[in-house]
């Protein structure tokens, strides 16, 4: 089997390594996190520091992740004598991000052009951490899109509703596949996702919530009266300002919100 290379790389595709090589998407990148000496920040997946060298000539302090073993030792021969730097070779998804809180600095700010096969599962696992101040990171534009989805469009699933729970998300600009090598398959999108401080809506319980959103989603094209019923009779849906026929993709979030709440 042909091994793929990039820059004297062998690629694994495990990993999801599709490298950034357009210089005004490196810059935009830069530009729209506009970091300052005083941010701490962390970067998922730095890969063979196409992001690193530019951004962190702006910062006093720079955490990078990189579970590559080859790739995390040319980061060591690029940025090892580099003071700000300091190189953690690991799964992102095992990081602890609070060990980061520990010395002393109030929050922090992530980002990364993210292995595309594990950006749900770290996004979710970021949720989980109340000191972060905001990601900025590099999507699949499908994912992107469910990300932003407003009720009633066809992206607007789950993944909208906790995400848009936890943080309010801004679609920064798209990238073309031929911006990376090798050459994805799929279109990309910059987001920013801005933790909230003080929850926009609000659950008890945010294990009801993603129940409530799995039974709904379920049966998507059911309405709620049906794919709920197993939690909620119909006249509860109705006392709860909830009508019974609308279909998972027509409520809202605080109405989500409301449903979870009434189980806790
Ligand atoms: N930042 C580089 C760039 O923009 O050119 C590389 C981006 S590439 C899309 C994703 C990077 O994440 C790769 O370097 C890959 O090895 C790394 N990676 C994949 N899974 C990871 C994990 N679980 N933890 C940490 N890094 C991971």
């Amino acid at each position: 089997m042909i091994k793929l290379k990039y820059n004297q790389h062998i690629i694994n595709k495990n990993l999801g390594q599709n490298f950034l090589i357009d210089s005004d998407v490196i810059r935009n990148i830069i530009n729209s996190i506009n970091p300052k000496k005083t941010d701490i920040m962390i970067e998922i997946g730095s890969g063979l520091g196409a992001l690193t060298t530019h951004i962190h000539k702006f910062l006093n302090k720079l955490f990078i992740i990189e579970y590559d073993k080859h790739l995390a030792s040319r980061l060591f021969l690029s940025f090892g004598n580099v003071n700000s730097i300091k190189i953690f070779v690991q799964d992102v998804l095992k990081f602890n991000f609070s060990c980061i809180e520990k010395k002393n600095y109030d929050s922090i700010r992530i980002f990364g052009n993210l292995p595309y096969n594990i950006s749900v599962i770290l996004l979710l696992y970021l949720f989980k951490y109340d000191n972060i101040f905001d990601m900025n990171f590099m999507f699949q534009r499908e994912v992107a899109n469910r990300l932003v989805a407003l009720p009633g469009t066809k992206s607007y699933g789950r993944l909208s509703i906790i995400s848009q729970y936890h943080c309010k998300i801004m679609r920064l600009f798209d990238v073309y596949p031929r911006s990376f090598r090798p050459i994805p398959k799929v279109s990309s999108t910059f987001l920013r996702l801005v933790p909230y401080k003080n929850q926009e809506h609000y659950v008890k319980n945010i294990h009801n919530l993603e129940k409530v959103t799995a039974l709904a989603f379920n049966k998507r094209r059911k309405m709620i009266k049906h794919s709920l019923s197993e939690l909620f009779s119909e006249n509860i849906l109705i006392k709860l300002k909830v009508d019974p026929r609308l279909r998972a993709e027509n409520l809202s979030i605080t109405q989500y919100c409301i449903l979870s709440n009434y189980i806790s």
